[in-house]
């Protein structure tokens, strides 16, 4: 018998109603909807109302969230920010730390977010309180949501000495994924092959902050290019950022585009933080500043969206629901169609999971039942209204309040 029943749900890419069964955290029933249903401890009827797999955030930083009480000043510039933010570290301690995390975490998992992928600080500042904090906080919630922690050298590696310690250490404790940012060290070089090194010798994933700029010049990207086919690391490498390809020429543009795809990277737009902080040089024709989404999409990239930051001098917003990012997105990439918005929506979805290397998420047989339902009967409006979640489930348990009738 099936734990739950959810009957009459409108899923993406189905042009029917269907039913949906899930038993022992699992997807084990998927079929057209029929008025004869399989036997279920607890039927829920959606009534055409749309049903996504779990939502996915992608790229978040929560060591460093909700800053704004504690800045005396305002940034202006990614260097700015940095500096501002590195000031504030000094003074972070673990509980600190903890709870400004667990408000991210607990306003995520409200709005259907059933995975995250999170960057955590780890330099001679902090130390390493961040990764002690966010792997106790992952056993904590791994009911109710998928953490994977990146190591993030955030301060560079070479100019900040005793990081390459810290991050092999991170690793030993658990740490999920190896993060870079090349932009932020003297030593770009050293730094990717410092990285890629870690990655290779600890069989992880990588997942770069590159490119944060309006500069046509900086292309680590095609450094990381080559060194994700050196290593065999297809399909194991993501970046987030990538603005300064927006201002690469076209031609040029295209063909490194070409090549992330080729080589399966997976590109993280951050369009809150990027239009915050990018063309603030530009005192005429100022430039979006963003990553060139469609020219990636064209090219056949994965291509997905993430929040970064949440209310700190990186960018001064942020909610912490997937959603609204997707909608910014949807205006800045002039997303606007009936197929972009189905696209806005595999993005914080199905193709998430896929730059996460997450296995069987999304709605189907043998899948993991991270499940959310909105109180809306459109697909298309799941973007534009950003409807109330109804219900969510992890690993196929209820995990928010609201039921909808039995
Ligand atoms: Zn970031």
């Amino acid at each position: 018998m099936l734990d739950t029943l959810i009957h009459k749900a409108s899923i993406p890419h189905y042009n029917h109603l269907m039913d949906v069964g899930v038993q022992n955290g699992s997807i084990t029933y998927l079929s057209k909807a029929e008025e004869r249903l399989p036997h279920a401890k607890q039927i829920m009827d959606a009534d055409g109302r749309v049903l996504l797999p779990g939502l996915i955030e992608p790229h978040i930083h929560l060591d460093k969230a909700y800053l704004l009480d504690q800045m005396n000043e305002d940034a202006t510039t990614l260097d700015e920010a940095i500096q501002l933010t590195g000031d504030l570290k000094k003074g972070f301690t673990k509980d600190d730390i903890k709870q400004r995390s667990i408000k991210v975490l607990e306003k995520c998992i409200s709005y259907g977010v059933t995975n995250i992928r999170c960057h955590v600080e780890v330099d001679p500042i902090v130390g390493l309180k961040g990764m002690e904090v966010l792997l106790e906080l992952k056993q904590q919630y791994r009911d109710r949501i998928d953490l994977q922690l990146v190591t993030f050298p955030q301060e560079g590696i070479f100019q900040q000495k005793g990081t390459a310690e810290l991050l092999e250490e991170s690793l030993i404790m658990g740490a999920d994924v190896v993060g870079g940012i090349p932009y932020n060290d003297p030593n770009p070089i050293g730094h990717l092959d410092l990285v890629f090194d870690l990655a290779h010798r600890f069989d992880k994933a990588l997942d770069f902050h590159v490119d944060f700029s309006d500069n046509p010049k900086q292309l680590a990207i095609k450094d990381i290019v080559s060194r994700t086919l050196t290593y065999g690391l297809e399909g194991r490498v993501a970046v987030g950022h990538l603005t300064s390809l927006g201002s690469v020429p076209q031609e040029e543009a295209k063909q490194i585009a070409k090549d992330i795809a080729k080589a399966g990277i997976h590109v993280m737009t951050l369009p809150a933080t990027d239009l915050f902080l990018n063309g603030r040089s530009d005192k005429e024709r100022v430039r979006r500043g963003v990553t060139p989404v469609k020219l990636l999409l064209e090219e056949g990239a994965n291509v997905i969206v993430g929040t970064n930051n949440i209310q700190n001098p990186f960018t001064p917003f942020g909610t912490g629901d997937p959603l609204d990012v997707a909608l910014l997105l949807a205006h800045v990439a002039q997303m606007g169609t009936l197929k972009d918005s189905e696209t806005l929506l595999d993005m914080t979805t199905i193709h998430a999971a896929k730059a996460l290397g997450i296995q069987s998420h999304g709605i189907a047989l043998n899948n993991q039942a991270d499940l959310v339902l909105f109180d809306t009967k459109n697909t298309r409006n799941v973007l534009l209204e950003r409807p109330k979640r109804l219900a969510i489930w992890k690993k196929g348990i209820q995990v928010n309040k609201t039921a909808l009738g039995v």
